[in-house]
């Protein structure tokens, strides 16, 4: 989540009256930052993934699953050893911490590079990530890769219990308790407080629930049981699930990469080319449906965070008049990005971009160019939501705090880093949308597809560009519930460019042309498309990013032990665009209804959840297949575990 500053956090009031000082030198130091690194050339591609975890305790007695606050302890130990490590010994992963005191995020402890081997040590590092947690874990806790945990939220749903306190701290919400905030740092607990406070009221997130044959209809919950002043009801709507707590979004886990790019041009053309890939990868790695003990109509997570640290005003969200000052804003903090900043997107920003006008003024007089100074000034219309008090003077030339304050949290699908100052890191972009799989094999599969998506884009040079509007819309579409299978998705129809190779054009005069387009000039780049037909191609029509990527491979000195990891990566996510394979939304919501004990009343009861979250947790150790998700299980009948990965052999038999 990004971790800056620590030290006394200050009130709201007095974070609310710096916050034009935040922005002001913020941009100020981004300039500075700009005209110093904006030459920098010749970084090479490195990249990393950041998996988030969840610490989960298991009572085998009383068969129930619940949330481990011991992050903080447990990242104490991993820094103790961290730094007691000899000078010479490079850790293999780090670890940070992250927004619940369930969570703990990691990455590999250094970056990789270029070559193609390097898909070889991924999923190799995220094994050893887990064994080194396991060394750590009291009897029946786990570390588990789920995006959401299905009763987070439910009374006890945490180890040790807690109870809420709506009337006071810092979340005041009727199923969240701060406990479950991390404590090992103040940042999280002051966004959390500072976000309500900003906002007015309580966040509010409705996500429709699933409506099963004996769900109540309307679905409506009595939030008067839980010590509602009347906020949750208003706030509630009938028919959906009313969460009302940071932490029901933060409290979520996703896969994240960060590609550092050769300089600050292919950055901004990666980070233009890989937008309108996020909802793809979203509805592609759907997996949470569940929250607060119910099955909600939705795959993924992305509303939920949004809505989940949503600071704008009833104003600046439309349902108030605006007063002096004030503006309307249309997205939360945490959404899809809303502009382009390449020259190949130029054209391609369709949607009003609300800047900060002080900030774009700033920003031109120093001669930043148009498109980049508005992508800054649209990320400071925001306010400040954290700061401390040690941190408030700076020396604009050497830091960069304040302009990281308000970039770190814009929590965009996608993330332009410059350079942080003083260091050999070059202009970098991540990549945020993907949801955390259950398995290594699977979130090393998603990692390698999207690293030889930027090589191939790149190589290639695809545009995969269309109008921001869309991409909005396909965010949308890829959280429905089955949106891999039931939605079509707008792509562009020709990726390719002049320079791109013939494996790469199609031929697409077919597909069906956006009637309601705002621009006319481009109507007939983009159509409407299944994952299915984006990923694996369909024939005459439009290539297939796979089929891209192998054509791409084809071309490369591919050794026989990288190439045999690859193809197994790649089938994987072949076989779950084309539905042959389940998404973990799908498996996940498939379990549960057909669990014994499931009254086909949409809730998740701490049996069932006990019973899915042990079978998550042996098939994640290949104590049990499971083809629905992973493919037929490549067995030997010698071994006494089932590998997640096909063995070389079969690699090669293929
Ligand atoms: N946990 C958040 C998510 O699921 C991301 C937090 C971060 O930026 O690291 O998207
Ligand atoms: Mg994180």
């Amino acid at each position: 989540m990004g971790l800056l500053s620590e030290g006394s956090p200050l009130s709201w009031e007095e974070t609310k009256r710096r916050s034009e000082y935040v922005r002001k030198h913020g941009i100020i130091q981004f300039i500075n930052l700009y005209h110093k690194l904006r030459d920098r050339q010749g970084d090479i591609l490195k990249w990393g993934d950041e998996v988030e975890y969840m610490i989960v305790k298991f009572d085998d007695g009383n068969k129930t699953a619940r949330l481990s606050l011991r992050a903080a302890e447990i990242l104490e130990v991993f820094h103790n050893e961290h730094d007691s490590l000899p000078e010479k010994d490079e850790a293999r992963c780090l670890w940070h911490p992250e927004y619940a005191a369930y969570m703990l995020e990691a990455t590999p402890g250094h970056p990789y590079g270029g070559l193609l081997a390097h898909f070889n040590v991924v999923e190799a590092n995220m094994r050893y990530r887990r064994e080194q947690a396991a060394k750590l874990m009291h009897p029946g806790e786990r570390l588990m890769t789920l995006t959401s945990f299905p009763r987070i939220g439910c009374p006890a749903f945490t180890e040790p219990v807690h109870p809420t306190k709506p009337t006071s701290g810092a979340t005041r919400s009727l199923f969240f308790p701060d406990e479950a905030i991390f404590p090992g740092h103040p940042r999280f607990k002051t966004l959390t407080r500072n976000i309500r406070q900003r906002r007015g009221e309580k966040v509010a997130i409705n996500l429709p629930i699933f409506k099963d044959v004996k769900t109540p209809s309307p679905f409506v919950e009595d939030y008067l049981l839980y010590g509602d002043d009347g906020e949750a009801r208003r706030a509630a709507l009938p028919d959906h699930v009313y969460l009302d707590a940071m932490g029901f979004g933060m409290g979520c886990c996703c896969l994240q990469l960060t590609f550092q790019a050769c300089n600050i041009n292919e950055a901004r053309t990666l980070y233009d080319q890989l937008a309108p890939l996020c909802p793809i990868l979203l509805a592609l790695t759907a997996a949470s449906p569940f929250h607060r003990g119910l099955i909600t109509d939705v795959d993924c997570r992305w509303n939920v965070i949004s809505g989940a640290v949503d600071c704008r005003t009833r104003q600046e969200r439309g349902l108030l008049p605006l007063g002096p000052n004030e503006r309307r804003i249309p997205k939360s903090r945490y959404d899809s990005i809303s502009s382009y900043i390449s020259p190949q997107g130029e054209k391609y920003n369709d949607v009003p971009l609300v800047l900060d006008e002080d900030a774009y003024k700033q920003l031109s007089e120093a001669g930043i160019d148009p498109l980049l100074a508005r992508h800054i000034a649209h990320l400071f219309i925001r306010d400040t939501v954290s700061l401390f008090e040690e941190r408030l003077n700076q020396d604009d030339s050497k830091d960069s705090d304040h302009f990281e304050n308000i970039q770190s949290t814009n929590w965009q699908t996608m993330r332009f880093k410059p350079p942080p100052p003083n260091s050999s890191i070059g202009w970098r972009v991540e990549f945020r949308p993907c949801e955390v799989q259950i398995t290594d094999f699977e979130n090393a599969a998603v990692v390698c597809f999207v690293v030889l998506l930027t090589r191939v884009i790149l190589s290639y040079q695809l545009d995969l560009i269309i109008p921001i509007s869309k991409v909005d819309d396909n965010m949308q579409k890829a959280q429905k519930r089955n949106a891999i299978q039931s939605e079509k998705f707008w792509f562009r129809k020709d990726i390719t460019t002049s320079i791109s190779p013939p494996e790469a054009t199609c031929h697409c005069p077919v597909f069906p042309v956006d009637a309601s387009s705002k621009l006319p000039s481009n109507c007939d780049v983009y159509a409407q498309m299944t994952i299915n037909e984006i990923i694996n191609g369909k024939e005459g029509e439009f290539p297939g990013l796979i089929p891209l990527l192998t054509s791409y491979l084809s071309g490369m000195d591919v050794d026989a032990d990288t190439h045999c990891t690859i193809q197994q990566y790649l089938k994987l996510i072949q076989r779950r665009a084309s539905g042959e394979l389940q998404t973990t939304a799908q498996w996940l919501r498939k379990y549960v209804t057909t669990h014994p004990d499931y009254r086909k009343d949409s809730v998740i009861s701490e049996k069932i959840n006990y019973d899915l979250l042990k079978t998550i947790d042996s098939i994640q150790n290949g104590i049990i297949p499971c083809p629905d998700l992973l493919g037929a299980p490549l067995i030997s009948k010698t071994q006494d575990s089932v590998p997640q990965t096909i063995s070389k052999a079969e690699c090669s038999a293929e």
